[in-house]
């Protein structure tokens, strides 16, 4: 039996606080959904603070550590699990750079984030890096998913 390569994979993806309030979340939806990813749970939620110093622990000790926490904690987000091959690089692709400045034109971040000039970022959405980054965070974000 010949079996073709595939790789498919799961990745975390979060709306912001920004997205929420901007009433952008359908939008960002659309553009994972258009790109023929599957969103696989999802769900509007208020983070406990621990769950975020967690998911940005890699971060821990920059300026922007503390201000990116409160930012995290100003209101509800999006969370998400996507699906499809290699959807971990594909959501960074559609997402654009981290600095929506610099963010091409056709990303999330390009067309629809600007810089509001505070000590954090405020660039609408969150997605895993790798594949560990993924494995992690899903585990932290859906403890009950498969
Ligand atoms: P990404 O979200 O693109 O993976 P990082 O993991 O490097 O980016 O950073 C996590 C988040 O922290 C960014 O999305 C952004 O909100 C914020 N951030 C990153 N770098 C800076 C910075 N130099 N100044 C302010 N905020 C930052
Ligand atoms: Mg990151």
């Amino acid at each position: 039996e010949e079996k073709v390569a595939t790789l498919v994979e799961r990745s975390l993806v979060l709306v912001k606080p920004d997205g929420v309030k901007r009433a952008l979340i359908g939008t960002i939806t659309d553009r994972i959904e258009r790109k023929g990813i599957r969103i696989a749970a999802m769900d509007l939620r208020t983070l406990p603070r621990e769950l975020v110093e967690e998911h940005y622990a890699e971060h821990q000790g920059k300026p922007f550590f503390e201000p990116l926490v409160s930012f995290m904690l100003s209101g509800p987000v999006v969370a998400m699990v996507i699906e499809g091959h290699r959807c971990i690089e594909a959501f960074r692709t559609l997402s654009g750079a981290t600095d929506p400045v610099k963010a091409a034109p056709g990303t999330i971040r390009g067309d629809l984030a600007t810089d509001v000039g505070t000590t954090v970022v405020q660039n609408l959405v969150h997605g895993s890096d790798s594949p560990a980054s993924a494995e992690r965070e899903i585990k932290l974000f859906f403890p009950d998913l498969a």
